[in-house]
């Protein structure tokens, strides 16, 4: 197999802090998962010494295939009634101003989930008043799904292209590249004023045409907010790096995207989907 590749020093990373102690406590405490472990987000000690986390709900085992992902895939658990609460409970613990709630794709629930996610938004919202956004699958193109969890009004909805086209199937095999964009311009024909975010990853193999190719694409749909980051390989498992993206290249894409008209733009090599999600959402609001 392919050796992983060492960082680039534009890459690294501060250490882990007591901050970080004390928000993955908590998460552990109330039984719940964070993307920011699952998916070995480098960004950790950062994002949760501000008291910022994301929270994967659904369980921690996923029914795709996504070469990128290290979330476990297999047989899915149980959906648990009371997550929401949890979830709800965690984000009151952590002070959050701005919650992140995704999921994994649950193909084997007839609605993937979408009741459960619009129960965990309510609660969170009456919980902790605080904004949630919501990272979402594409629930198979279930119409009626994507409406429930418009209907919760989040303050941002966000579904990740993740890749160009062309590489679907070997990043995000069983993801079509049109439902996401479908899903993405319901979003704004149901609520036109709740606001769209979508993100890809870099290094995997694409052309810096096609990347400005998906954003134009992105934006035909209405797409307000765009994220782009680096791709590291969490994992053995997963799909190796092709190429770090030096930061010139990161600032050229962003140029493109600020070009096409996005309201948010956040392009660099340790953008994630929720990196600074909460100042992407009051940056939109103040302008
Ligand atoms: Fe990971 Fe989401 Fe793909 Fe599942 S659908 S493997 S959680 S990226
Ligand atoms: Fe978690 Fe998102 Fe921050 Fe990563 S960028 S640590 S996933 S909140």
């Amino acid at each position: 197999s392919t050796p992983r590749r060492r960082l680039p020093k534009w890459l690294k990373r501060p250490m882990p802090s007591a901050e970080m102690a004390f928000t993955g406590g908590i998460i552990e405490d109330l039984g719940l998962e964070t993307v920011c472990e699952s998916a070995k987000c480098p960004n950790r000690s950062e994002c949760w010494a501000q008291q910022t986390a994301t929270f994967m709900i659904l369980g921690n085992v996923c029914t795709r295939p996504c070469g990128f992902c290290s979330v476990p895939k297999g047989k899915t658990e149980t959906v648990e009634q009371d997550e929401p609460d949890r979830v709800a409970e965690a984000a009151h613990r952590l002070g959050l101003k701005h919650v992140v709630i995704t999921c994994v794709t649950r193909d084997d629930l007839p609605d993937g989930g979408a009741e459960h996610f619009y129960q965990c938004v309510l609660k969170v919202r009456e919980r902790t008043g605080a904004a949630v956004e919501v990272l979402t699958s594409d629930f198979m193109g279930n119409r009626r799904a994507i409406s429930r969890v418009i209907e919760a009004k989040p303050d941002v909805f966000n579904h990740n292209t993740e890749t160009v086209p062309r590489l679907y199937d070997r990043v995000r095999r069983n993801a079509v590249y049109q439902r996401t964009l479908d899903l993405l311009a319901q979003v704004k024909e149901e609520d036109p004023s709740m606001a769209t975010k979508s993100g890809l990853m870099l290094g995997l193999g694409e052309t810096m045409e096609e990347v400005v190719e998906t954003c134009a694409d992105l934006r035909a749909v209405g797409v307000d907010m765009i994220t782009i980051g680096q791709y590291l390989q969490p994992g053995p498992g997963q799909l190796p790096v092709e190429r770090f993206v030096p930061p010139e290249e990161f600032e050229e894409i962003a140029k493109q995207c600020h070009r096409l008209g996005f309201s948010m733009v956040a392009c660099g090599p340790f953008v994630r989907s929720s990196y600074h999600a909460g100042e992407m959402v009051h940056d939109m609001a103040t302008g």
